[in-house]
């Protein structure tokens, strides 16, 4: 990982010119947490991508930095972005934050400064109508995600997600995942409920309250982290193609 001073000099430098509204979200010991909104009306719901609530887990970030410094944002009329929520986190290399807490955990109950924070910057926007977030898993061998679809299925950008990551990684195939039963090899259909009632994760806040399709990718921390960021931006492209072009 880059430090976080470059990281954020990068971004926000890209981000501007591309005619994201930067904002400060709060800041913690690790400096601040910036966020980047480009809604260009009131009306346009943004699609919302997210990356860096787990400090052990920096292949979203840079996934998420090469995403927009390539111009694969451009295209989408409106659009949010929250790459690096957890710097505490980041800098020492946890899942947590310095003070112990899984940020994304606290969607419910919203004990730490950095999600209060984070959801009052959401709830100053148009609901998001999709959200792509960024993860990584110390326990898996190969790539797979959630998707929460409360709206029409389409089985065929299941399929395109895992061609695209392919050349970097190999699908997961256990049948089970982070205990969860996998709908087809790699994929997690979830409905829009936390597995743990009192513990909301972001995906389903953003579910709860009315986004109606998040994807949600996890590459294994095991594998060279140059593959991981590839697979990442392939499959996020490939959403957000889908997206643009539909
Ligand atoms: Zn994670």
């Amino acid at each position: 990982m880059i430090g976080l001073e470059e990281y954020w000099r990068r971004f926000r430098e890209a981000a501007r010119d591309q005619g994201f509204a930067e904002e400060c979200l709060v800041a913690t010991d690790a400096g601040p947490v910036w966020a980047f909104a480009r809604v260009p009306s009131l009306g346009e719901r943004p699609v919302y991508l997210s990356s860096g609530i787990h400090g052990d887990e920096p292949a979203g970030p840079l996934a998420l930095l090469e995403l927009l410094e390539s111009g694969a944002l451009a295209g989408l009329p409106s659009c949010l972005l929250c790459p690096l929520l957890n710097p505490t986190g980041i800098l020492a290399a946890t899942r947590e934050t310095a003070r112990g807490v899984d940020l994304n955990r606290d969607y419910l109950q919203r004990s730490t400064p950095e999600v209060r924070a984070h959801v009052a910057w959401l709830e100053r926007h148009p609901w998001p109508e999709m959200l792509i977030s960024l993860h990584e898993d110390w326990e898996s061998a190969g790539f797979y995600f959630y998707e929460i679809n409360l709206g029409r299925e389409e089985p065929v950008r299941v399929e395109r997600i895992f061609e695209a990551v392919a050349p970097w990684l190999e699908r997961e195939r256990a049948e089970r995942i982070d205990d969860h039963e996998v709908r087809e090899p790699g994929w997690i259909f979830h409905r829009a409920e936390a597995d743990l009632p009192d513990s909301w994760p972001e995906a389903i806040f953003l579910a709860k309250s009315g986004c109606p399709l998040s994807f949600t990718f996890e590459t294994p921390s095991s594998v060279a982290l140059e593959r991981r960021v590839a697979a990442h931006v392939a499959a996020a492209r490939t959403v957000l193609g889908g997206w643009i072009g539909a």
